[in-house]
């Protein structure tokens, strides 16, 4: 038999160089990609009339064809033609299955790539994560393949042998790595794609050269392929690569003297299989067995029939989440990327139209704040009419639970009622009826911004209520979710009716979002002065004996965040008693002069020790982030660009359910700019205050200077940013400096340290009070 005589029409190969190595398919099966295939793959034998009566007709699979060039000359892209024809051979080929494949969007070409390395999934991640559509085979045309680990032997294809949902994909070469033109596609598409429906090469999932696989055949359905009507065929490497050379590709049809298997029989394997381990262009390797093409059936049923181009809504969970799920870092596959800053879920104050996220701020006139989300279709078809879009708050904790903390229930409010989560899209008259949101049908790549108004709920609820008692900010997190894809659509991976908790849910389904925020900047002067709390709550249904920790989880920063301030933790009144009636034990904590409030000396990880919690109590914790060190001394050196730095509080204790519920939130933020927030704002707004220290009764004033003509709004806070009064004098003040007298019931009524600010149209300005009674 001689090159180029194949009855599918393979286009002739450029192939010059006979002392090139044997080309061959680079698919690679873990132990885990077989358990898996095996798993799910029900190895019912049918002849073709069977499958037809089985399936009712043929499967209609939909695919995504990408081209990826060295260079922005076309010529170096895969030749159009050369596709087309593979494309014909496949479905010439699986006609037999039934199965037909159809290109579901116009072809992606994308330039200036060198081509992608062989099972690496870092390799692919760049190359393909900005271009996969999802629910789709994505057939990626690339220059190269380069092997891994580095070799002179070529993979010519491969294919990711299980589901990754979002990410379906399949790689074919253009040119071996040492520049010789390969142009055979067709056949290692074919070859490639019943890979990917679960069809091993014909000596088993196994490296080449040995199979466990009898010539008797009689443990044909558990070894080699495991499909009985292809004998044993051991897929000696040393035989191919001698007949290769000599431009011959023919596999004997009885490889004497390779024998043997275990019985000592010689082997007898088929000559013309396209699941050879090779790719052999110069042989007829061109042909199916009807075993395999039921495995083909079986795969595409037990595993792939998912597959649909029914579109695909997304919406990411941070910024390099490029829409399908999982969203790996971009830099470590075995890391997730941040969940609690989507980019694609934002509040908005007042402009209903705002583009960046702007803290939620009560508004007791019951006005509305605005929540935006971006979706959009990743898919490779318009959306359907149906699908529904839902919006949640709730008070962050150290791990919220799906669905209970995201509803107003009479579980989930304090004890005077006021809620600690609430459906944003429900009947007000009635909290848990959801009104969700209409999705219009989206294109491919098309987006769309829906804005739903809320009212934000009142910060005071949640100081004193409860036994809370830190008077901070409290800290809220937002959820978005589409339903109304089908079952198995790659947005529809979560559901409540799964009982599948909502961190997991966030990681493994584009449908999901969250973000978390403190609920108003009380105090937007002394930002670093502002603590944000969150709650604490034993969610088993027993007293467990709890460990609260805050963790460093700040990224790529050069100096830590202790290099120019101090962080406390201050705990609700109970809280605090909880964990001195078990022994007061900490580690990276120490004592201030504060009531309740600790400092933080090893930022990496500071820990509470043993509290004990009822089942479901609640406690509050907040964090305040101070720029001065532990001295109490300002920092002299800032950083040259803004630094940010996060937080982890959470929680942990023995009981073993606890861990899927640690992926809640309780994430804090904090950054340090060139010069200080206060400093900037001093500057702009002169305020000064008067007598300073307060010391009785003395009658106390304030002195500003405005800019221009504008009221006035004065807001005093103690040192945890907790409001004692706002004063809203009814005049206009002119340009110029002026004094405002303090009543005595404006004033603190304890001595310690307060913070006075100034609010008008132009800006903010503050001071220090000190009161002495
Ligand atoms: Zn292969």
């Amino acid at each position: 038999m001689f090159a180029f005589c194949t009855f599918f029409g393979i286009i002739p190969s450029f192939k010059t160089n006979a002392q090139e190595s044997a080309n061959f398919c680079g698919t690679y099966y873990s132990i885990g990609d077989v358990a898996f295939i095996e798993a799910h793959i029900a190895g019912t034998y049918r002849n073709f009339s069977q499958r037809m009566a089985a399936s009712g007709g043929t499967i209609e699979i939909p695919v995504q064809i990408h081209i990826a060039c060295p260079s922005n000359d076309p010529v170096s892209c895969f030749p159009e033609t050369a596709i087309d024809n593979a494309i014909n051979v496949l479905n010439a080929l699986y006609a037999n299955v039934p199965m037909h494949f159809y290109e579901c969007a116009d072809r992606n070409y994308i330039y200036e790539t060198a081509g992608v390395v062989n099972n690496n999934n870092l390799s692919e991640f760049t190359l393909c994560s900005p271009h996969d559509v999802a629910g789709v085979v994505n057939i990626y045309f690339v220059d190269k393949i380069f092997p891994n680990p580095p070799s002179t032997s070529t993979p010519l294809g491969y294919a990711p042998t299980t589901p990754q949902v979002g990410a379906d994909r399949i790689f074919i070469a253009r040119r071996t790595i040492t520049d010789d033109i390969v142009l055979y596609p067709d056949l290692i598409l074919v070859h490639e794609m019943a890979h990917f429906f679960g069809v091993y090469h014909t000596h088993g999932s196994g490296v080449p050269g040995a199979t466990d696989e009898l010539v008797n055949g009689s443990n044909c359905n558990i070894a080699g392929d495991e499909i009985c009507d292809t004998p044993a065929d051991p897929a000696n490497m040393a035989f191919f690569v001698t007949h290769i050379t000599d431009e011959y590709c023919e596999y004997p049809a009885t490889l004497s003297p390779y024998c043997c298997d275990a019985n000592g029989e010689n082997y007898s394997p088929l000559s013309n299989n396209i699941m050879f381990a090779y790719y052999c262009v110069y042989g007829t390797f061109n042909a199916f067995t009807d075993g395999q093409y039921s495995r083909i059936w079986d795969g595409y049923y037990g595993f792939r029939s998912y597959l649909s181009d029914a579109g695909n809504l997304a919406m990411r969970d941070n910024w390099y989440d490029v829409g399908q799920e999982p969203n790996y870092t971009a830099n470590d596959l075995l890391e997730w990327e941040d969940i609690w800053v989507s980019p694609d879920l934002w509040n908005c104050i007042d402009d209903p139209n705002c583009t960046e996220h702007q803290d939620p701020e009560y508004k007791a006139s019951g006005g509305s704040n605005y929540l935006r989300v971006r979706i959009t279709n990743r898919g490779c078809s318009p959306t359907p009419e149906g699908r529904k879009l839902h919006l949640y708050w709730t008070r962050a904790r150290t791990g919220e639970t799906w669905i209970y903390h995201w509803l107003h229930t009479p579980l989930n409010q304090t004890t005077n009622g006021h809620p600690l989560g609430h459906m944003i899209t429900s009947n007000p008259s009635d909290p848990l009826q959801a009104i969700p949101l209409d999705i219009p049908p989206l294109n491919p790549e098309e987006t769309i911004v829906i804005t739903q108004p809320w009212q934000a709920p009142n910060p005071q609820w949640y100081d004193g209520d409860d036994g809370f008692s830190v008077g901070a900010s409290p800290m809220l997190c937002f959820l978005a979710r589409i339903t109304g894809e089908i079952a198995t659509s790659p947005s529809s991976i979560e559901g409540e009716e799964n009982n599948i908790a909502v961190g997991y849910n966030v990681k493994a389904s584009n449908n999901i979002v969250t973000r978390n925020c403190a609920l108003t900047d009380l105090d937007p002067l002394n930002l670093n002065n502002t603590p944000r709390s969150i709650i604490i709550e034993n969610i088993n249904n027993q007293l467990t004996l709890t460990d609260v920790h805050l963790t460093d989880i700040t990224r790529n920063t050069p100096n830590p965040f202790t290099n120019y301030g101090s962080i406390y933790l201050l705990l609700d009144e109970q809280l605090w008693n909880n964990w001195q009636a078990s022994g007061g034990q900490s580690a990276g904590l120490t004592y201030t002069e504060y009531d309740r409030t600790l400092r933080v000396t090893d930022a990496q990880e500071a820990t509470l020790y043993d509290i004990p919690f009822e089942s479901g109590e609640q406690r509050q914790i907040a964090v305040r982030f101070e720029l001065a060190t532990a001295s109490g001394k300002k920092p002299e050196i800032l950083p040259a660009q803004t630094q940010h730095y996060s937080f982890y509080l959470w929680h942990s204790s023995t009981l073993p359910a606890e861990e899927e519920m640690l992926k809640g939130g309780g994430i804090f933020e904090v950054a340090i700019h060139p010069r200080p927030l206060d400093a900037i704002s001093l500057t702009a707004l002169p305020v000064a205050c008067h007598p300073n220290p307060i010391q009785g009764n003395m009658p106390a004033q304030i002195q500003f200077t405005m800019l221009q003509s504008a009221p006035i709004r004065v807001d005093i806070y103690d040192i945890n940013g907790k409001q004692i009064s706002c004063i809203t004098p009814s005049q206009t003040y002119q340009k110029g400096t002026h004094l405002l007298a303090l009543n005595p019931q404006d004033l603190p009524l304890k001595s310690g340290m307060y913070f006075c600010r100034i609010t008008t149209p132009q800006g903010y300005g503050g001071c220090k009070i000190a009161v002495a009674r």
